[in-house]
Parts: C-alpha cells; sequence; structure tokens
C-alpha cells in the first residue's frame, strides 16, 4: 500500500533538488499557496493544505481573479506542508526543472468537499473569494477551477 506522500518522494531525487523531503502531518491547517512554475511550460500550481498534505493542482493559464473564467486545473500528486514555503530553482534534469516563485498565499475556509468538488473561500492577497474545482466527468485528473463570488 502506497503512502501518502510516495508519489512525490518517487519523482524526485532529494541530493538534487532543493525541495523539501518534508512528511505527513496528522493535523492539517487552512493554508494554501499558489506557485509560479516556469518549468518545460509555464504553470501556476494552486495547493490546499488538506489530510496533513498539500493537495495540488497545476494550472497552466493561471488561477483566475475574476468571477465566471473558467480555467483547467491538472491534479498532480500530493505536496507535503513544508511545499508551501519552497520558492528556489529546480536544477535541469529533475522532475520540474525550472524556478518556483510564490505568487500567492494565504487562509482558506473549506465549505464543500466531495470526490468531484471542492468549494473554498480564499483570502491571499491576489486571491480572494469563493472558488469552485470540479472534476470533468468520467476523468481523473481535469478539473475545472472557477471563482464564484
Ligand atoms: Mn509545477
Amino acid at each position: 500500500m502506497s503512502k501518502p506522500l510516495d508519489e512525490y518522494r518517487e519523482k524526485r531525487s532529494f541530493s538534487k533538488t532543493p525541495e523539501p523531503r518534508g512528511r505527513k502531518r496528522t493535523k492539517s491547517g487552512d493554508r494554501f499557496v499558489v506557485q509560479e512554475h516556469d518549468a518545460s511550460s509555464l504553470h501556476w500550481d494552486f495547493r490546499l493544505e488538506i489530510d496533513g498534505v498539500l493537495k495540488s493542482w497545476a494550472v497552466p493559464k493561471g488561477v483566475p481573479t475574476e468571477p465566471r473564467i473558467r480555467r483547467l486545473a491538472v491534479a498532480t500528486e500530493d505536496h507535503p506542508i513544508e511545499y508551501a514555503e519552497f520558492e528556489g530553482e529546480i536544477p535541469d534534469g529533475e522532475y520540474g526543472a525550472g524556478t518556483v516563485k510564490i505568487w500567492d498565499s494565504g487562509r482558506f475556509a473549506l465549505l464543500k468537499r466531495e470526490e468531484d468538488k471542492i468549494e473554498v473561500v480564499l483570502e491571499g492577497e491576489r486571491l480572494f473569494g469563493k472558488y469552485v474545482l470540479v472534476r470533468l466527468k468520467n476523468d481523473l485528473k481535469n478539473w475545472l477551477m472557477f471563482r464564484v463570488s
């Protein structure tokens, strides 16, 4: 049986990347972070602290700041909570090689959590308001993310 951060760790070589190895926490806080990740293609990683890890999505066009703009959000592996503070250079040849910068961070309130739907209220510097993530039908990884109000 795989453990919560196995996939995250299997993809990385911690002797080469400055990313944190991290560990699963028994308690979850209420932090969110968006990291601008200039990798092979530029994207923004949206992460919510849930179940002692950071649930993560890669948003190719960026998290919308205004209501009614729908953006594809591709689910990626859970990251450790420590990752919320990570900024830096992932070296060439390593998974996700490129520059990571924190684009926004803050707190969130979880309004709804279902298998295919998550509703949160974000309180960040750039992002605030109610956001919804909905998984596409018959799809494992692809979600839509939008601001509701
Ligand atoms: Mn990324």
